[in-house]
């Protein structure tokens, strides 16, 4: 058996949609299926405006004109991130500033973020992790405090909660992916959410390749002119299609992965006495079962369980390198930042294979991560 680190998730529902989108004729974007995707965002998870885009990558860049950055202002970003994340405010000029990670949820840690802020500070960046949202509570009270709004990169973490409120209307602006290694995919796409008034205008104006459309459409205008920046951030129906037919299974798709999420803690958490840590929900958080991770107290032990699980055809996965420590991060500044929690985890953490298994693969999978990690332990 090989069991593959992710498989884009299939429901079963996506066909009939994608066939009917297809057959309609209508295959541009904004159509149909695409203002059925915005309902349901708005009313299920209770965002003001969610706007389809095709990446998470095209959510964040529309965040990045949004928050209105100009070359030489900083960005406040935890460095145990994906390229992306960064790289929206860092393509306006803007200057990443790394902030330390928390050791138990391994998301930014909101008690050093008020000590980076400055006069430059135009925007708070913070993720989810694994599909467990940031401490939003205190880094909404800084964001007021200073008058620095909040984009969260939600990627990972659409249909999870905290403290009973939906990831996405959590802050100012926030972005979703669908991508084929996400919860829940239309293979490339994501959305960006809105839930301050104040950005919906032009964020359709950003969305529409910077026209002034949608006034037009609501009947607002005669004709459409260039009235700002913008891209062509908007998918085509059929993606919002397939994307629609997975949210009408979105809460048993959750409950599929909340099994493999319980299997592998059964599993693992045997080893805390080994010193290994791992996927913690804390206790006012409701989460999708994004991801599972653990973390060992030494690098030669994630490498040694790495490289015995690779032999089993068991593929976990090293996580991010750190932005501060790549090549791109080194060249904007990266190199100033004192990051060890970040630094650890990178040397030390590893991501399961998680995905919609069946029930032999999960089975096998924990029977045989239970081996390897007896053998890991057992090493001097
Ligand atoms: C996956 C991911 C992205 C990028 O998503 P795309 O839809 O592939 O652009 C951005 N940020 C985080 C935290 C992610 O996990």
């Amino acid at each position: 058996m090989n069991i593959p680190f992710v498989k884009a998730p299939m429901t079963g529902n996506e066909e009939k949609y994608l066939l009917e989108s297809f057959r309609s004729n209508f295959h541009g974007g904004n159509g149909p299926f695409t203002k059925k995707c915005h309902k349901f965002m708005e009313e299920n998870f209770l965002i003001g405006k969610a706007l389809m885009t095709t990446s998470c990558t095209d959510a964040l860049e529309m965040a990045a004109f949004l928050v209105d950055g100009k070359p030489g202002d900083e960005f406040i970003v935890p460095s145990y991130t994906f390229s992306s994340t960064a790289n929206a405010f860092a393509s306006k000029g803007m200057i990443p500033i790394f902030c330390d990670i928390r050791r138990d949820t391994l998301n930014i840690d909101e008690n050093k973020i008020e000590e980076l802020i400055t006069e430059k500070t135009k925007a708070i960046v913070p993720i989810h992790y694994a599909g467990i949202p940031a401490e939003m509570t205190s880094i909404n009270v800084i964001s007021k405090k200073y008058g620095i709004p909040v984009v969260e990169d939600a990627a990972q973490a659409v249909n999870s909660r905290y403290r009973g409120k939906f990831a996405g209307a959590l802050s100012d602006i926030g972005t979703f992916s669908f991508h084929a290694t996400k919860s829940y995919s239309s293979g490339e796409g994501g959305a960006l959410t809105l839930n301050d008034k104040k950005y919906f205008d032009r964020a359709e104006f950003l969305w529409e390749k910077g026209t002034d459309r949608s006034l037009v459409i609501q009947g607002l205008k005669n004709k459409y002119s260039w009235v700002d920046y913008g891209s062509s951030f908007l998918p085509s129906d059929i993606l919002a299609a397939m994307l629609y037919g997975q949210f009408a299974n979105l809460n048993s798709m959750q409950d599929h992965r909340k099994k493999i999420h319980d299997s592998y803690l059964r599993t693992f958490k045997n080893f805390k006495k080994n010193g290994l840590t791992m996927t913690y929900v804390p206790e006012h958080i409701e989460t999708n079962y994004h991801a599972f991770w653990v973390l060992f107290e030494k690098p030669q032990q994630r490498d040694l369980f790495l490289k015995l699980s690779l032999s089993e055809h068991l593929n976990p996965y090293i996580g991010y390198i750190p932005l501060h420590s790549s090549p791109m991060g080194q060249f904007l500044g990266g190199d100033r930042f004192d990051l060890p929690i970040t630094d650890h985890v990178a040397s030390s953490i590893a991501r399961l294979p998680f995905y919609l298994m069946s029930d032999k693969e999960l089975n096998f999978a924990c029977m045989k991560f239970k081996e390897i990690l007896n053998i890991v332990f057992s090493e001097k």
